[in-house]
């Protein structure tokens, strides 16, 4: 900039389109001067009242930038290089449009910078949720065919979950507690053998390790969840509310917003979810009560009894604890471990990660 005349392009009587932006980190990218782009301001700007930030913050790159890597700041160093950091910004009052450098734009502006940069943020959210409805559009079958084939098996587990909590109340939450210490690896103190001034010296000898303890975890309702999966899904196919940014931060963009993350929630909760039937499903697995059957015999288990195993079409528990007694003849429906698990939910269907199938 040294050297050259300061501009002003007051022609923005409107929000600079799209493409213009686009343009703008075009030129950016390519020549490491968003400052030359055309019709770009660089002289001072007189009214600070209002400013509408058009991008967020960037990073010139300066290896591309002519002369001086730094780019002047237009509003306290217009002729003097300042800043490598910067938002694309436009001045409503006085139509015109400015790069400027992120940390002087706070200085200089103050609460009206976090106001900008505040609803910058929302026209962010939104254009996002938007461009991932148009992302769902072609996966929400695919997406809901693979919940349909969770659903026989989330629902079994969720049964024979909820018969433990009704009969046995307390057991889940006991066995959590003993178990998660350790992520489920059950350890035993063995005599080594040697002493030390008369004192026995003790080793942890690792018993087993408990698989799928997500049968036991908190509030663990895979079938109540899926349902909720199931109305987010509804409501993906419900399209969004027209927004443009020039509407602001009104309630449409609150709806849009509101309806995103739920969307969001769906689908890492999904993907999780799959994870954790297919874990809980382990927990009444043969050897793993009988690895748990093995520890209550043991003296240092919290157990002074424990029948853990399966008989007929359930499993049978008895446990006495120094809590309290335990009693529940679990029952397990075919579904449990007669319809397979689909495996983890493809790339494909993620409509944050792929592009259309
Ligand atoms: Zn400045």
């Amino acid at each position: 900039m040294d050297g050259s005349a300061l501009v002003v392009y007051p022609i923005f009587n409107e929000r600079p389109s799209e493409e213009y932006i686009q343009g703008w980190h075009r030129h950016m990218d390519e020549t490491g001067s968003p400052e030359t782009y055309e019709n770009v301001s660089t002289n001072k700007p007189d009214a600070l009242e209002n400013v509408v930030l058009l991008s967020g913050e960037l990073q010139v790159p300066p290896a591309k930038r002519l002369g001086n890597r730094l780019v002047p700041c237009p509003i306290c160093s217009p002729t003097t290089p300042k800043f490598s950091k910067g938002r694309m910004a436009w001045f409503p009052d006085e139509q015109t449009v400015r790069f400027i450098g992120h940390d002087c734009a706070a200085r200089h502006f103050g609460e009206n910078y976090r106001i900008a940069d505040r609803r910058y943020k929302i026209e962010q959210r939104c254009r996002f949720y938007q461009h991932m409805w148009r992302n769902f559009e072609p996966r929400i079958d695919g997406l809901e065919q693979f919940i349909d084939a969770l659903m026989p098996v989330a629902k079994a587990v969720q049964f024979t979950r909820e018969h433990l909590d009704g009969n046995a109340d307390g057991f889940a939450a006991f066995l959590r507690g003993e178990l998660s210490r350790h992520d489920g690896r059950i350890f035993i103190k063995e005599d080594t053998g040697a002493r030390d001034r008369g004192q026995i010296i003790f080793s942890d000898v690792l018993l087993g390790v408990v698989d799928g303890l997500t049968f036991i975890s908190r509030n663990f309702r895979p079938h109540s969840t899926l349902l909720s999966i199931l109305d987010v899904c509804a409501d993906i196919r419900m399209p969004l509310p027209t927004w443009q940014p020039i509407d602001g931060d009104n309630d449409t963009a609150k709806e849009i917003i509101g309806r995103g993350r739920r969307a969001e929630w769906m689908l890492k909760t999904l993907r999780s979810l799959r994870d954790d039937i297919q874990d809980a499903t382990q927990f009444l697995r043969d050897k793993n009560l009988a690895l748990l059957e093995q520890w209550g015999r043991n003296d240092q288990s919290p157990f002074i009894s424990l029948v853990f195993r399966w008989e007929g079409i359930g499993v049978h528990l008895r446990a006495e604890t120094y809590v309290g007694a335990y009693y529940c003849n679990m029952v397990v429906l075919d579904d449990f471990y007669g319809k397979p698990i689909p495996s983890a939910l493809s790339p494909a269907l993620d409509p944050l990660t792929s592009t259309p199938v």
